[in-house]
């Protein structure tokens, strides 16, 4: 059994020195400090289904060596990858919704970088907040401050990388119902 390098941002099974494993395409998920590795194609599947990028594919990396990595360590406080971005293993095109519903090939819109797109996508609405306030209204005839939408956007973000990591661990593509943690009883 060969000892563990990282570990997998998606399931935590442990990735070896020297194994083949997979990285995402996109710079920010490849921070030297902090690089997102993944065990197979599929774990890196529920990762671009959470970060949403415009544009990513996995790109296949073999982990350094345990000498290698040892001595990298010992110079440098920072791990260098050693991801080789030669040919994609899948390509995909994630969340195709330009302003104009142009197709992502021909030649882009330009502004769209895939960096801050990340970024920005972070910080959605994921709750309709007229149905929000309308229950809360309903239920305690209290009205609601706007930024609780963006608190519970917050938790909502939270459930579905668990729920991620629940269909990454089962090893399945697709998260499903049963992925997602019960809601505290009421
Ligand atoms: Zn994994
Ligand atoms: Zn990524």
């Amino acid at each position: 059994m060969a000892e563990t390098w990282l570990k997998c941002t998606a399931c935590k099974n442990p990735i070896p020195f020297g194994a083949t494993h997979q990285v995402c395409s996109v710079s920010t998920c490849n921070r030297p400090r902090n690089p997102m590795v993944f065990c197979t194609v599929s774990c890196w599947d529920s990762h671009v289904a959470d970060a949403r990028h415009r544009e990513a594919w996995a790109v296949e990396a073999r982990a350094p060596s345990k000498a290698a990595w040892e001595a990298d360590h010992a110079s440098h406080p920072s791990p260098v990858m050693t991801a080789v971005p030669a040919a994609p293993v899948v390509r995909r095109i994630v969340g195709d919704s330009g302003p104009t519903g142009q197709p992502p090939a021909s030649g882009s819109s330009g502004s769209s970088t895939t960096v801050n797109l990340a970024d920005v996508v972070d910080r959605d609405m994921l709750v309709v907040v007229s149905k929000m306030k309308k229950y809360i209204k309903d239920r305690s005839g209290m009205s609601c401050a706007d930024a609780v939408g963006d608190v519970l956007s917050e938790h909502l973000r939270a459930i579905c990388d668990e729920s991620i990591r629940a269909a990454g661990r089962a090893e399945r593509k697709t998260v499903l119902e049963r992925d997602v943690p019960r809601p505290p009883r009421r």
